[in-house]
Formats: structure tokens, sequence, C-alpha cells
């Protein structure tokens, strides 16, 4: 079928890819189960696995994309698409989510908000780089001309998240696609609806078939696609272990290309100069957002002592207030929706037991209710040194408040991590914020904002963070490779 249709039914999807323009039966006949976050109930049962046979059709459709019409489009025609392709998603976004929060669990009321900002903003962003791919020229004054072509890589794969997925899908397919790579996209198994929905508007955008397919699987399909001989490039995103094997299965297989968008441990740094309520609606929405499942979730505050007090009072009171607004995903008054599944619920509410015996709890600590993975947003004070609850991601909503009292201080505390992916500096000082914005490790750095990441500038982590970087003219590179071209001025 062209079109989604009226497939906003999670069941259409089992036992489906969509391959080379169509959905069709899984080759591979294992299945895995999805789960709806809000109930523990089974969604579905029979999610197909794609195996090797699976990949290779999809492999071999996208060669054939690669190499057909879609060569020949030109960077208007790609934004053209791109163009055409925001504007389906203006109409049927809210489906597409509606559909997706069935098993991510996120609430419908972000879908008008933070997901349509992050997805129509990126479709829009790209279209307007097809054309503006121009490589360099440098004159013949050694006697050669030298021209340097920046080149799509070819088929390129996807690996995505649970959290945002439709996003994501999004962040790696319009700066693909811009720059005339054809992607081949895999769901988390835990969420994959949005994206196999998603997945055949881009040919109703006018994208030849073949050049976006999305296969359905858990980490033995990514783990096919990461050590794929045809496949130039993976664009993860996801836990750092993860990230770990594909740059090992990439490298042991054709050295393809590799980007790595792993996981944060955040810190929010509080001055005595910053403006607190700014501070406070910062830090809590960078809690509370997609249940703490969010990436660059501020989960380390830190504030300083002359102020401790009064930001702790206040922001405990705010996160309190806001575990009223746990609940159905799907009624759009809704806030805060569940944890992903049970698993993240055990993994989650195992993490902040064992934090009771190292830091104090000031908030929540406890699942709410006994259907669905809710848990309470959670805040613990001054925990021990090298306590887990410091050092590990909890990818919930749970966050730890420690005191400092001098900038040196605070930034050997902020930087004494793996992770490096977000951080925030809250002052009204300009040049404390350019010190100390300077100081921080990390691959983005908000000033009197956190948890915050903008289309137009590189995101992306330092350290075990990862690799590479999305968004912004960078995300163009990462899909992208030079040619130099030598031309003798003198044959
Ligand atoms: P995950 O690593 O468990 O899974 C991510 C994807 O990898 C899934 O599609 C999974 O099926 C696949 N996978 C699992 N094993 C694989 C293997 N051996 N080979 C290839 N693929 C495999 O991560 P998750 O739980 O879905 O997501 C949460 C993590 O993602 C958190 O750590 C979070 O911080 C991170 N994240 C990072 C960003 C970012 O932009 N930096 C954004 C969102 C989430």
């Amino acid at each position: 079928m062209g079109s989604i249709g009226g497939a906003y039914s999670p069941n259409f999807y089992d036992n489906k890819h969509y391959i080379n323009g169509e959905y069709v039966t899984s080759k591979n006949k294992e299945t895995y189960t999805v789960w709806n976050p809000k109930n523990g109930e089974v969604i579905s049962d029979q999610m197909a696995i794609a195996g090797e046979d699976d990949i290779n059709a999809a492999v071999e459709a996208a060669e054939a994309a690669y190499n057909g019409a879609w060569s020949k489009f030109s960077g208007q025609q790609r934004a053209a698409c791109l163009m055409k392709l925001a504007a389906i998603m203006e109409e049927k976004m809210a489906d597409i989510l509606t559909l997706d929060s069935q098993s991510s669990g996120n609430p419908v009321s972000m879908i008008a908000t933070r997901e349509k900002n992050y997805i129509i903003t990126a479709i829009k962003y790209y279209a307007g780089w097809t054309d503006k791919q121009k490589g360099d020229y440098y004159p013949d004054d050694d006697g050669f001309v030298k021209i340097v072509r920046h080149e799509p890589l070819g088929i390129c794969a996807a690996v995505n998240p649970f959290n945002a997925p439709v996003a994501t899908f999004i962040f790696k397919a319009a700066p693909a696609l811009a720059t005339g790579n054809v992607l081949i996209v895999k769901p988390s198994e835990k969420t994959p609806y949005g994206s196999l929905a998603l997945a055949p508007l881009f040919e109703e955008a006018g994208f030849p078939k073949g050049v976006i397919q999305c296969v359905s699987g858990g980490g033995s399909t990514g783990a096919i696609l990461a050590s794929h001989m045809k496949i130039r490039k993976i664009s993860f995103t996801g836990s750092v272990p993860t990230g770990q094997k594909i740059q090992i299965a990439a490298a042991k297989s054709n050295l393809k290309r590799v980007t790595l968008e792993l996981g944060g441990k955040s810190p929010a740094v509080i001055f005595e100069d910053a403006n607190l309520d700014n501070a406070l609606t910062w830090t809590v929405n960078a809690l509370l957002a997609r249940s703490g499942q969010v990436c660059v979730a501020a989960t380390r505050i830190y504030v300083q002592k002359s102020i401790a007090e009064q930001f702790i009072e206040k922001y405990v009171a705010k996160v309190k207030e806001a575990a009223g607004r746990l609940g159905d995903p799907q009624d759009p008054n809704t806030g805060l929706g569940p944890l992903v599944d049970h698993l993240a619920l055990e993994r989650v509410t195992g993490m902040i037991e064992r934090a009771k015996n190292d830091a104090e709890l000031v908030a929540g600590g406890n699942r709410k209710g006994d259907k669905g993975s809710f848990v309470e947003p959670t805040v613990f004070l001054n925990p021990k040194a090298g306590s887990e609850i410091i050092e590990k991601e909890v990818f919930g909503p749970v966050s730890v408040v420690k005191t400092f009292e001098t900038e040196e201080e605070v930034i050997k505390l902020a930087n004494d991590t793996e992770y490096g992916l977000m951080a925030g500096v809250f002052t009204r000082d300009v040049t404390r914020a350019m010190r100390v914005s300077a100081k921080l490790d990390a691959g983005v750095v908000g000033v009197n904002c956190v948890s915050y990441m903008n289309m137009q500038a590189p995101f992306g982590g330092k350290k075990s963070s990862g690799i590479g970087r999305e968004f912004g003219e960078y995300a163009l590179r990462a899909f992208t490779e030079p040619k130099t071209v030598l031309i003798n001025m003198s044959a």
C-alpha cells in the first residue's frame, strides 16, 4: 500500500517490515512482544524480528534505489520531497504519534509542542541544505586544480532508541536524504509502531521506493545491520553498551562509518546569582520530560550553598507536585506518562531502592499505583561520592541534588563522570558563564537553560556519551565523505 490509510492500529504491523515500498511479511518467523506501559497488557506478541534474509532484501532494494532514479534527483527535487514530507507530517503526525504512544507511553499532550517542534523543524531545516553541498575548489597554483566533492555514503542504517522513536527517525532520515543517501531504519523493539507507520509517507512525499525502509526487530536485527558488508554507515542512538557493540561490529565487518549518540548524566550548575525561577523551570522540566527518559535529562543538580535551602525547597515542591500529573498517556491532559515497560520499571525502582542507602530521599521514591509502569518523580539529596545514583544513568524521573561552595569545586564535581552529553550553567554573570561553559566536559552546554537541543547547532556527546554529531551542518558531514579530484593542468 502506498499510504498508511487507516492503519493506525498496532496489530496491522504484526509480522511485517516496510521493504521496497510495501509492507511485507517477515521471512524470519521469530517474533517479539510489545507491551502497553500504562496497564502492562500485551499489545502484540507477533512483532517480526528481521533476520539475515529480511535485511538482505532491504539492502538489495536500498542498493537499487541508490543507483536508480534517486541518484539523479537534483538538490531542489530532494528539497521538494522533504518539504512535502513536512506538510504530510503536519497532517498525520497526531495519528502517528498517538499510535506510537501506545507502546512508548509518551503523553499525546507533547505532540503539538515538543514533538512537532523537533520533527517539523528537522525536516524543513535539512530541506534547505539539499542544494548547498558545494564542496571545495583550490586553484592550479602548483599545476593541479583540486576539486573536493561531498559525496553520499550510500546505504546507511539507523538503529534507534525507544524514547523518541519518530523524532529520532527524522533526525537521521532528514540529513541522510538531504545528502542523497538511502536509509534502512530499525526502531527499538519496545516502540516500533510510529516508525513503521511513518515509512510509507516518504513515497507519498515523492521519494522513490527503497530510499527509506523500516525493519522490525531487536538487538539481533541491529547486530545484522551493524555487521552487514554492504551497509556503509550506522547512525546509532541508544545506550553506551550497545554503542560499543555496534562500533566493534562495524570495525570487524567493513569499517562502516559509525555515529553514536549515547547516554548521559547531565549536570545543571546553579550559582547564587542565577535567576532562580528560570533555573527552577528548566531543571524541573529537564527531569520530567518523557518521565526522565531523555538522554539530556538534567539528573545531577549542583546548587551553590548560599541559595541551596531556597532552591531545594522550591525544586522539591515542584517535583512532588508533578507526581499528580502522572496518568494515561493517551489523555490529552496528562503531562507525565509511564516508563516504557515493566523492565524499565524494575530497573528504575531497583536503583531508587539502592539509592535510599546512599542519599536522603526528599521527593517521590515509589511506584505509582499497581498497574502499569508509573514511577513518582524522585529527588535525592547529598548522595555519597561514588554511589550508583550519582554515577549511573537512571533513564527515569530521578535526580540527585548536591551543594557546592566554589566554582572550581563544582566544575570538578560536574566533570567527575564518564558521560559528557549535556550540561547547564545558571548565572547572570556573563564572564562566569563563559568560563564555566568552556570548562564543562559536555558536547552541549546550556547557559541559563539545560536539556535543550537546537537543530541549527551540533548535538552529541564527549567522552563515553558518543562519537560524532547530529543536527546542523555537522550531520551533513556525517552522511557524506569528501572525494578529492586532482586535475593535471599540463596534460
Ligand atoms: P539500547 O541501547 O538498549 O537500544 C537501542 C537500540 O539498539 C534498539 O533499537 C535495540 O534494539 C538496538 N540494539 C540492542 N542491542 C544491539 C546490538 N547488539 N547491535 C545492534 N543494535 C542493538 O537503548 P534504549 O534503552 O532503547 O535507549 C535508552 C538509551 O539511549 C539511554 O542510554 C539514552 O541516554 C540513550 N539515548 C541517547 C540519545 C542521544 O541523542 N544521545 C537520545 C535518546 C536516547
